[in-house]
């Protein structure tokens, strides 16, 4: 077994790498499937099988793998600036992604900060919000309101607004900052309640909490439109928009986590208002900004809240934050290229062909494994119960998804398996065919797992 050579990738790697998020048993030592290369919506595990790419990597190749167009980018630019520093300088590319976001991004949203990937777009989001308080006088108002079933990323600050179970059993978080709501998961409303009523419900909570803690102690509320590693939470209709309108009453900034649905999962460079109907005082992003050729991020910010900084008493006020890695010129080339190739046709496709990849997996809810399937645009989850009826979810220790991600691992496609969830975000490029081709496994990969 290539394990037992005393060289190559897996010695090398049992020895030595530790990949994210691993078990206190296993660390460094976790499983991992090798991946040699990627083409379109394919890439090529270790013995050479060709699989969908059903995550598209982390939700972020949007416009798939092998583009000679980004590759060719990433080199030019490389060979004219590999690099400059943000603090002083300023690279062409930097300045006309920060121009070409901005014409997209709702409302005033017309300042980017840009980041090193959606953790740090987070970071910085929250300790901007931080800052504008402080500078306006306002240093008591920074309770951040997340919700169960979030997860906006991995620094200390941001990962203490997640909310998926388990995230947070064995790591330490900035818990008096941050008050937590319920997830706006129609499919787990309480038994009886319909999703007006629940919708109703997620709204009073709010206003509930905004009233108990005090308007004038909240700073920000976080929130992915729809909640992507959470298991494709689409909100009820009129959530967002009702929960932005308490925010506007109250003063609280709105930040949209579009680290997922930005970039045309959901169809749209931004979805907040353009699927949603919401204009936020921040959008954060990551991942499909680049399609994941190189890491980048960064948070739109309303002129609105730049204006009360540039008019207040504290014109020496620093807001000491920024990444060696902000505004990086491969990063933002590679950016502009991307930009082209999804408004040059790759945003309509992926709007022609979502709602067919929706209706294909709809189907799978004839399996009896499954409870439900749901998404938006190219973004989906089949969630597997233990009992259709009650909805009563599969034991912890089943692992479904990793059996199911198992099953379809031998017929060709690569599952994000979250526990009793399949999540499937494919390249936006994919073909109704190859939608076909990712459905008929996913039924055989399910139907073996039962
Ligand atoms: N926010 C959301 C909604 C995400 O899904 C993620 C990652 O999956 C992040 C933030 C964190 O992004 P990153 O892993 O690039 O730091």
């Amino acid at each position: 077994a290539a394990s037992e050579r005393r060289d190559g990738p897996q010695w090398n790697a049992e020895r030595h790498l530790i990949q994210p998020w691993p078990y206190a048993g296993s660390i460094g030592n976790e499983a991992r499937t090798p991946i040699g290369s990627g083409d379109g919506i394919y890439i090529t595990d270790g013995e050479g099988r060709r699989l969908i790419d059903g995550p598209a990597g982390m939700w972020c190749v949007n416009v798939g793998h092998r583009r000679e167009e980004l590759a060719r980018v990433m080199y030019e630019q490389a060979m004219t600036l590999s690099y400059n520093t943000p603090w002083y300088t300023m690279s062409d590319p930097s300045a006309e992604l920060a121009e070409r976001l901005a014409a997209h991004a709702p409302g005033d949203l017309d300042h980017v900060f840009f980041t090193t990937g959606g953790s740090s777009a987070v970071e910085t989001a929250l300790r901007f919000m931080q800052f504008y308080n402080n500078v306006r006088g306002r240093p008591e108002k920074k309770l951040i309101l997340s919700r169960g079933g979030a997860y906006h990323g991995s620094t200390y600050l941001s990962a203490s607004l997640n909310g998926r179970p388990r995230d947070r059993d064995w790591m330490d978080g900035a818990d008096d900052l941050v008050v937590k709501l319920t997830s706006p998961d129609p499919f787990r409303r309480p038994a009886g309640m319909s999703v007006e009523a629940f919708c109703d419900f997620l709204v009073e909570e709010f206003r509930e909490t905004v009233t108990r803690r005090g308007a004038d102690r909240i700073g920000a509320f976080v929130g992915e439109p729809v909640q992507a590693s959470g298991g494709v939470i689409v909100p009820p209709p009129g959530y967002l928009p009702r929960i932005r309108e308490i925010c506007r009453e109250n003063d609280i900034l709105y930040i949209s986590d579009e680290v997922v649905t930005a970039f045309g999962r959901i169809g749209e460079v931004f979805a907040s208002q353009d699927v949603f109907g919401i204009e936020p005082d921040m959008i954060t992003f990551a991942k499909g900004v680049t399609s994941g050729y190189f890491p980048l991020g960064g948070v739109m910010i309303s002129s609105r809240l730049t204006e009360v900084l540039r008019k207040s008493n504290h014109a020496a006020a620093m807001f000491g934050h920024g990444y060696t890695y902000s505004s990086h010129p491969i990063g933002c080339a590679v950016a502009l290229k991307n930009l082209d190739l999804l408004e040059g046709g790759i945003l309509e496709h992926a709007r022609q062909v979502g709602p067919y990849f929706q209706e294909r997996l709809k189907t799978l809810e004839d399996l009896p494994l499954v409870g439900e399937v749901r998404g938006a645009g190219l973004m989906a989850c089949v969630e597997c119960v233990a009992d259709r009826e009650s909805r009563n979810p599969l034991a912890l220790d089943n692992d479904v998804g990793k059996r199911i991600d198992r099953h379809c691992h031998e017929l060709g496609l690569l599952v994000r398996p979250l526990i009793n969830m399949c999540v499937m975000s494919p390249p936006l490029t994919i073909t109704r065919e190859q939608v076909d081709d990712m459905v008929a496994i996913l039924r055989e990969g399910i139907s073996r797992t039962m």
